[in-house]
């Protein structure tokens, strides 16, 4: 294993509970004191960050080392904005960046305030080096993911295009040990689902609520809803899926290995999903394998007494590669009534790039080399990320944001977005240096 250098990872540790101190909580969001820290970071090393942003306490930060421009740039990209918390259900405060039992805890912590951490130091590093490169690589932190993106990635592409045109970027969500029945992998995404956001809406007779009828729209829209909540649309092949179903399949025992391989037979798909005992994991299987449609809201009525003439639910639908919003609707017309309105809110297209790439080997070159016996494989994203954006400008995005976590049972997929979020402290250090290995062979290139 490679040398770690000792002040890289030291530094990544204080500067994410820094970070981690700083409340993103979005809504509201409010990064710019994350964006002011991160550029005072960047700016340490000589390196001069811009902030922009549509409004002030909504700013991204973009910080440029620049190369020679024999090749195009290569994006570090990370969102700032952190999903809200439920202190009470946390072990240790959210927004204090304490380390117990070897790990940093809080919100942010792996989403993804550890990946703006790292890039930034990796940038500070390329820059204070002064070593040749022959592209630009380009530290972007934006606001506002998680909530869908629109006062950042989304206004940086619209707005200042030319802050953050690469070739590749490196950011949201990979690259992460995950044990699996005594192999080690670590998925890498090169395709993330759309974003399909629908509203269902029943109409029926109002009436007064002392009158029962059997034609009630309340009923009708709940029985739609229930059918919907527990129906697996039907499965579709996708080459990403595929290739990281022989892969993972490869590095497991029978029967496993078999059923693995097989999953796109619906029977087995059915009973593997019914019997996993971890839900997470199940889930993800289940968004791998057909788009989704999960009811998040119900609307209908005001009053106890009168039966309304309308009734709404919304629907965060989700479609794999090669799949569009018609083709969901289409779907979900088959399993909710006839009557049923279908109104599209937002539809943000899935996007996918293959593993076919120099910066891909050298990712997967620097996995292998600094966690020796671990199988790098290219997955799908069940969610959306930034890169939904970096895409409208040609850009090739791949998930990767480092990080090593020993074989504890604190598994990646429990902590994002869940109570008690921490990161390793030894796995940040690890990630820093795989993420400066594989940043510096492909900047500096042949
Ligand atoms: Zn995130």
């Amino acid at each position: 294993m490679p040398e770690l250098d000792p002040t890289l990872g030291e530094d990544a540790v204080r500067h994410l509970a820094a970070l981690i101190r700083i409340d993103t909580t979005n809504p509201p969001g409010n990064e710019t004191p994350a964006a002011e820290y991160l550029a005072e970071v960047l700016r340490a090393s000589g390196l001069e960050p811009t902030l922009v942003g549509a409004e002030p306490s909504r700013q991204n930060v973009v910080a440029r080392v620049k190369g020679t421009g024999e090749a195009p740039p290569l994006l570090l990209a990370s969102h700032l904005d952190v999903v809200p918390v439920e202190p009470e259900r946390w072990r240790h405060p959210p927004f204090s960046g304490e380390i117990h039992d070897g790990y940093l805890w809080g919100r942010g912590a792996i989403d993804m305030k550890h990946m703006a951490v790292m890039s930034a130091l990796v940038a500070c590093r390329l820059k204070a080096e002064g070593i040749r490169l022959r592209r630009d690589v380009i530290f972007v932190g934006v606001a506002d993911e998680e909530a869908g993106c629109d006062l950042g990635s989304k206004w940086l592409v619209d707005h200042h295009p030319e802050l953050v045109r690469a070739e590749f970027a490196l950011g949201e969500a990979g690259a992460f040990t995950v044990h699996l029945d005594g192999a080690v992998l670590y998925p890498i995404a090169v395709a993330e689902r759309g974003a399909v956001w629908m509203k269902l809406r029943m109409r029926g007779t109002p009436g007064h609520g002392s009158l029962p009828r059997s034609e009630n729209v309340v009923g009708r829209l709940g029985r739609a809803v229930d059918r919907l909540a527990r129906t697996r649309l039907p499965h579709h092949r996708t080459r990403v899926v595929e290739r990281y179903l022989e892969i993972v399949s490869a590095t497991q025992r029978f029967p496993r290995n078999v059923l693995m391989r097989n999953l796109y037979v619906r029977r087995i798909a059915d009973s593997i999903i019914r019997t996993m005992p971890d839900r997470g994991i199940a889930g993800a299987t289940w968004a791998m394998l057909s788009n989704t449609a999960v009811p998040t809201v119900l609307r209908a009525g005001s009053k106890t007494n009168v039966i309304p003439g309308v009734a709404e639910a919304e629907i965060d639908g989700r479609t794999l590669p090669d799949q569009t919003a018609a083709d969901l609707v289409a779907e979900i017309r088959k399993v909710v009534e006839d009557e049923c309105e279908i109104e599209i809110l937002r539809d943000m297209p899935p996007v996918e790039t293959t593993a076919d790439s120099e910066l891909f080997r050298i990712c997967r070159e620097a996995i292998e080399r600094h966690h020796p016996g671990a199988v790098p494989a290219p997955y799908l994203m069940p969610g959306f990320t930034d890169a939904k954006s970096w895409s409208r400008l040609g850009c090739r995005s791949y998930g990767f944001m480092p990080v090593r976590f020993p074989n504890d049972g604190t598994r990646f997929g429990d902590l994002f977005h869940g109570h008690d979020e921490r990161i390793p402290v030894d796995g940040l250090k690890w990630g820093v240096e795989v993420l400066y290995d594989v940043v510096k062979r492909f900047a500096c290139g042949p």
